[in-house]
């Protein structure tokens, strides 16, 4: 053991950091990141936004972020005001706060892998126990998966990913309820890919009312395009909001991260059209791979999982060679595809077409 590693956490000694491989390839699918550059227009009003408020630089942040909150509220619907949202740099923050608060050493949360593989590093980085309550054969969980796992474990925290990272698809709200009655603690819904499911209801936002416990998490990562400017954000109940303010640092959404996200959110509709594109184009990509006779699972989200390969990595590999990156997220048998534009989607398709002239 090296003098550093002695010194630090022994819980921390000999694992790894968070990564996904960033290759110099022309086709990069890998990261479900918004396949477009942000539109021109969109720009101008984020750069005006940014500019109003360079003069001020030498003055904090609203530690608050209260003209962010009321905007995504308002973005957000369902009744929802400024004191039931939270703000951050990114959802992973966002995790972060509400392990800070609510877990923490001695504590536990419950999560269902595979799925956001931050999230067991979340847990490890403040000292909270992650506990895996696994998934069935097929990867879905029902409400009784669900709850006797929750009745098993008894967790402070349990961790639900709507429309699940890596493999796609939306949960039914019967889960979400299953998992709130069973749970004692603090029930999490993440969702990141939330604007890209196929039934647009199928969101937990609509459950808050009266669910002191239910927290709802969201980014502007995905479908606003915005995962460089980092802002997630949360919707719970107010007073669980203000548990949080304990916990954040001061000032820890700068000044320009608030205006640009008030931009961006000011160009809701330029940039749910090119959801609408993205959603396309996933729809292409799974018709087309099952038309090849491949397994794809339902997508809710900007990517797809796509299985029944004898050695994913050796077709990731060769899916590569064609120019395309996409994810070998370590499930036997299977890849996961994030949705491109119009020509990145021909181009992997076209990579799959030659790879399964003979297929590996
Ligand atoms: N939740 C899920 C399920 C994700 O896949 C991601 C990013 N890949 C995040 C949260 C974090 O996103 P961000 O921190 O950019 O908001």
């Amino acid at each position: 053991m090296t003098e550093i590693e002695n010194l630090l956490r022994a819980d921390l000694r000999g694992q790894s950091p968070y990564g996904a491989p960033q290759l110099d390839v022309p086709v990069q699918l890998n990261t479900n990141e918004n396949a477009f550059a942000i539109p021109e227009d969109v720009a101008a009003v984020v750069a005006e936004f940014i500019g109003r408020e360079l003069r001020g630089l030498n003055r904090y942040p609203d530690r608050d972020a209260v003209a962010l909150r009321t905007d995504l509220a308002a973005y957000l619907g369902h009744g929802l005001t400024a004191d039931h949202v939270w703000a951050a740099n990114g959802s992973n923050e966002i995790l972060q706060q509400l392990l800070q608060a609510f877990g923490g050493p001695g504590r536990t949360v419950l999560g269902f892998m595979p799925s956001y593989s931050m999230h067991p590093l979340l847990a490890r980085g403040t000292g909270t126990a992650f506990i895996d309550g696994g998934r069935e054969d097929d990867y879905t969980l029902s409400p009784a998966y669900v709850r006797a796992a929750i009745e098993e474990h008894d967790p402070d925290l349990v961790f639900l990913v709507s429309p699940n990272n890596p493999t796609g698809t939306a949960l039914d709200a019967e889960v979400i309820d299953a998992a709130y009655e069973a749970a004692r603690g603090l029930v999490v819904i993440d969702e990141a890919y939330a604007e890209f499911a196929r039934d647009p209801g199928s969101t937990a936002l609509g459950r808050l009312a009266g669910r002191k416990r239910l927290v709802v998490t969201r980014t502007l990562s995905k479908a606003f395009a915005f995962a460089g400017a980092r802002v997630g954000y949360l919707a719970a109940d107010p007073e669980l909001v203000e548990k949080l303010l304990l916990v954040r640092l001061p000032y820890h959404l700068s000044s320009i991260t608030q205006a640009a996200a008030r931009g961006a959110l000011a160009c809701t509709a330029q940039l749910q059209a090119e959801v609408d594109e993205l959603k396309h184009q996933r729809d292409r990509i799974v018709k087309s791979l099952r038309a090849k006779g491949l397994p794809v699972a339902d997508s809710d989200a900007n990517f797809v999982l796509v299985g029944g390969f004898k050695d994913a990595a050796v077709v990731w590999r060769a899916i590569l060679d064609q120019g395309v990156l996409i994810r070998d997220v370590g499930l036997p048998g299977r890849l996961r595809i994030t949705a491109g534009t119009e020509e990145e989607t021909t181009a992997l398709l076209d990579a799959f077409d030659a790879v399964l002239t003979d297929r590996p």
